[in-house]
């Protein structure tokens, strides 16, 4: 069995291979060919924690697999990030448990990847200026990977606690795009692209806060209960996702759809949109909206992909197990 660390995950991938890997695992899903299992993600009642697991399978790539672990809020203050996981892969052939291989960057990088696809396929091409809403652990993932796909000429950022939007600014900065600090009306009114990364359980952009044409990402609701944007918003938009399954049991959608405002047949797996099975965008002025809820498929896709590099690089952990 091979043992990929969290500490060697980041010398083995690097961005780019993350989103073809995903998006090679989104198409895989669109053509039937691969499948993900029930998430199972429940409040454990201690610690605030939502713990839970991830698993699918994958006929063309053959991996087969799941992602366990969760959020602890309380981490931060320990010096840990909040999402701890790890991912356990098993030979498709024998059932053996083949790799255990740290999940924390990786959800990072996958989770970017994911709404990065979604601003190549669905964005307007001329889209100029990115907002964020959100600033924590994953802000930052996800600011780098939409910055390489459009020419972004300013950044806009809000969040709940604004003590903490320093470090989208310094990767602004990084990047040499200018970046303010704005309320939520401006940051709707000038944004061609939105990205949502929070834990809020309450919606925070409303429907009359968005400009016809945007392209929002929707990454922080993942679980049931969670919310980012108003029901009406969904509703407003053309709605593309990871999963349908989770989209309207865990994802942004859950809102909309409980609400009447939404059927879980208008929603399209963006699996569709790769694989020139669904157009995507159709007007400058549609509004369009992917809700990435995260998907156990794209953990065993990236898990995948850092085993095979560290073997080729001959520094997996390989141990009799
Ligand atoms: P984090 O704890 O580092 O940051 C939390 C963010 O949410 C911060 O911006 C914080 O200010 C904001 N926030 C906290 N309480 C809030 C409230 N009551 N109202 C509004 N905003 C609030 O978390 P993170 O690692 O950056 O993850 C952010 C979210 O993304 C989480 O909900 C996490 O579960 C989700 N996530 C989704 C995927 C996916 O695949 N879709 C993957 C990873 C993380």
């Amino acid at each position: 069995m091979i043992i990929v660390p969290e500490q060697q995950i980041a010398g083995l991938l690097t961005r780019s291979d993350c989103f073809t890997t995903v998006e090679k695992v989104f198409a895989s899903m669109a053509k039937g060919s691969a499948c993900n299992f029930p998430v199972v993600r429940e409040a454990i009642g201690y610690a605030d924690a939502l713990y839970g697991f991830k698993s699918g399978f994958d006929r063309e790539s053959l991996a087969l697999g799941l992602k366990s672990g969760g959020f602890w809020p309380g981490n931060s203050a320990k010096g840990l990030t909040n999402h701890q996981s790890t991912v356990f892969l098993f030979d498709a052939d024998t059932g053996r448990c083949r790799a255990v291989v740290g999940g924390n960057l990786l959800t990072a990088l996958r989770t970017a990847a994911a709404s990065a696809i979604s601003i190549k396929y669905l964005a307007r091409k001329d889209a100029k200026v990115l907002g964020m809403i959100g600033a924590g652990h994953q802000s930052v993932f996800q600011l780098r990977a939409a910055l390489d796909q459009r020419s972004f000429e300013r950044i806009l950022g809000w969040n709940f606690h604004p003590e903490m939007l320093g470090r989208i600014e310094t990767e602004a900065q990084e990047r040499g795009v200018p970046f303010e600090a704005v309320e939520l009306d401006r940051l709707g009114a000038e944004s061609d692209v939105i990205i949502t990364i929070t834990s809020s359980f309450a919606p925070i952009l409303k429907a009359s806060q968005v400009k016809p044409g945007t392209h929002l990402a929707c990454m922080g609701t993942d679980t049931k209960g969670k919310q980012e944007v108003e029901a009406e918003l969904v509703a407003a938009a053309t709605i593309f996702t990871d999963e349908v399954a989770q989209s309207v049991t865990i994802g942004e959608a859950q809102h909309a759809v409980a609400k009447g405002l939404l059927t879980e047949q208008a929603i399209v797996g963006i699996g569709a949109v790769i694989n020139g099975a669904h157009p995507g965008r159709t007007t400058a002025r549609e509004i369009t909206m992917f809700d990435g809820t995260g998907v156990g498929l794209q953990d065993l896709a990236v898990a995948s992909a850092a085993v095979e590099r560290a073997i080729e690089r001959g520094i997996a952990l390989d141990i009799d197990f």
